[in-house]
């Protein structure tokens, strides 16, 4: 009955068809943003233990291979971003330094300091979430990335942004 359905459609619907098509093509973009949603839950931990909430994945083969979220606080370590963890733990997974063919998702703009250990790792591509008008590192320099590095902005951005708001909000 589907390739009925199907025939007529292409048939008498031609328009209807390339439609159908096209609604085909947010998929990729769904992915960023499943991945995104990923990342969130690490800022969420991160917003449990009292720490600014930002959080990080890798992904490798669309395979989360590495997670992350910020522990400053509880590491008494300002290295220890979301990224450099998810970073280290990456390496550690595929038993390399580099991670070319990795994406990673994190719902901050990555300050200076993660946006050089992304460049040193290599990585695919970056997609960031809200940016960071104060310590983001595209307003600082956009040359510190490795030249091969997509970078990807917005996914999910009000929800990476609403979740650090409600942590100053508390502090105040
Ligand atoms: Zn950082």
């Amino acid at each position: 009955m589907l390739w009925l359905f199907l025939y007529f459609i292409k048939k008498f619907y031609p328009s209807l068809h390339k439609k159908i098509n096209i609604i085909k093509l947010p998929e990729i973009a769904m992915s960023d943003e499943y991945f995104m949603n990923q990342a969130l839950k690490e800022a969420q931990y991160a917003l449990d233990k009292g720490e600014i909430p930002v959080g990080a994945v890798i992904v490798c083969n669309d395979r989360i291979i590495a997670r992350g979220h910020n522990l400053t606080e509880t590491l008494n370590d300002v290295t220890a971003h979301s990224e450099i963890l998810a970073i280290t733990s990456a390496a550690n997974f595929l038993g390399g330094k580099y991670l070319t063919n990795c994406t990673i998702y994190v719902t901050l703009e990555p300050c200076v300091m993660c946006a050089g250990a992304l460049a040193w790792s290599q990585i695919t591509r970056i997609v960031f979430g809200a940016k960071d008008p104060k310590s983001g590192f595209s307003n600082l320099t956009q040359n510190i990335l490795h030249p091969k590095t997509a970078v990807v902005s917005g996914i999910l951005e009000d929800e990476c942004k609403m979740i650090l708001q409600e942590f100053f909000k508390e502090k105040r």
